[in-house]
């Protein structure tokens, strides 16, 4: 039985290893060494191929190496293929402190310092307690609610949207489109952790910023395409907003000309906020395969109608 890794690599060669070590009765292949294709049951990957169904007549799960699947055409691989998505306790380290360190930027005005360090100028802002700043999360999944508990250890004003009710001790949680305006007017920092699906594509737009709060500040931990970029722009010059931080972008790289990169408004990393660790990931995705191996069902396995 043989297991085809399809990702970055360089990272392959620590997935070998693992694999060597505490796996042996599995077969890891990189692609695109794919020897025989019977033999391949699993499949490790951040995209796959869209002639699945023929190139691999014996796959029996596809495990993203990514905790978001929106790289992934779901409606080109095999309906009865399930299909989960990595839960590396890594990633979420990562995010986590992605957005512990953009939110304490953006509530602690680290843009304009920066802009006055550029400036030579000394000049004091007036500080605003944590427990009065209003941080919103948008995706209360496995990063979302992590997220959430690093920032009440900080006392931040917590509040939280997805689209199912959830209860979460200490953070006012909104479910649905009925209840969003009612989210965005309570959030001074907004953070997307969304999945990328078709009900959320481009939905941080103009009409979106137009409801939150005044000189609010977003952070796009999600992907790229969930922000309209033309409209950020927008919203910044007219004050709406009063910042961003961005990992993600609807074009990565993103062009040499592209207006966010010398923006003062605007900070933005190349989609680093965190980065599937092979050392904690490796126990992920081979518990999920011993647990399909006994029958049981994929941990973090996705629903292929919502797209997440
Ligand atoms: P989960 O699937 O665990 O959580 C998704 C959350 O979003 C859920 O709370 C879900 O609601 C909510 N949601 C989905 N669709 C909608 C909708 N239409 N309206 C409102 N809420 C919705 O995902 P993760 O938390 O693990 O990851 C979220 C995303 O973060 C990933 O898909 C990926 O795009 C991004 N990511 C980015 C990384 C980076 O390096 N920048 C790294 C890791 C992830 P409900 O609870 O009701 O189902």
């Amino acid at each position: 039985m043989a297991l085809l890794y399809k990702a970055d690599p360089q990272r392959g060669e620590r997935w070998r290893q693992l694999f060597a070590a505490h796996a042996p009765d599995i077969e890891f292949r990189q692609w695109p060494d794919i020897g025989n294709p019977a033999e391949i049951e699993y499949l490790a990957a951040w995209q796959a191929p869209d002639d699945l169904a023929t190139l691999l007549p014996n796959l029996k799960a596809l495990l993203a190496i990514s905790a978001g699947v929106d790289q992934l055409n779901l409606s080109a691989l095999p309906p009865h293929l399930p299909v989960a998505r990595m839960l590396d306790p890594g990633i979420t380290q990562g995010m986590c402190e992605y957005a512990t360190w953009a939110v304490l930027s953006l509530h602690r005005d680290m843009l304009r310092y920066r802009a006055q360090q550029q400036a030579g100028a000394w000049e004091a802002r007036a500080l605003v307690p944590a427990s009065q700043r209003r941080v919103g999360v948008m995706g209360m999944g496995q990063q979302g609610k992590a997220i959430v508990k690093c920032l009440q250890g900080l006392g931040f004003a917590l509040s939280g949207w997805a689209r199912s009710a959830h209860q979460l001790t200490g953070v006012e949680c909104f479910a649905g489109p009925a209840q969003l305006p009612a989210f965005l007017g309570q959030c001074d920092i907004l953070i997307c952790l969304l999945p990328l699906t078709e009900q959320t594509r481009g939905i941080l737009d103009l009409s979106l910023f137009e409801q939150l709060p005044r000189g609010a500040a977003l952070i796009n931990m999600g992907r790229g395409a969930h922000l309209n970029e033309a409209d950020l722009l927008t919203a910044l010059a007219s004050g709406q907003l009063s910042g961003a931080v961005l990992d993600v972008l609807g074009v990565e790289p993103a062009p040499a000309d592209h207006p966010f990169w010398q923006h003062p408004g605007i900070m933005l990393t190349p989609h680093i906020a965190a980065m599937t660790q092979p050392d904690s990931a490796f126990a992920v995705l081979l518990d999920n395969i011993r647990r399909h191996q006994r029958g049981e069902p994929l941990n973090g396995q996705i629903d292929r109608a919502d797209g997440y």
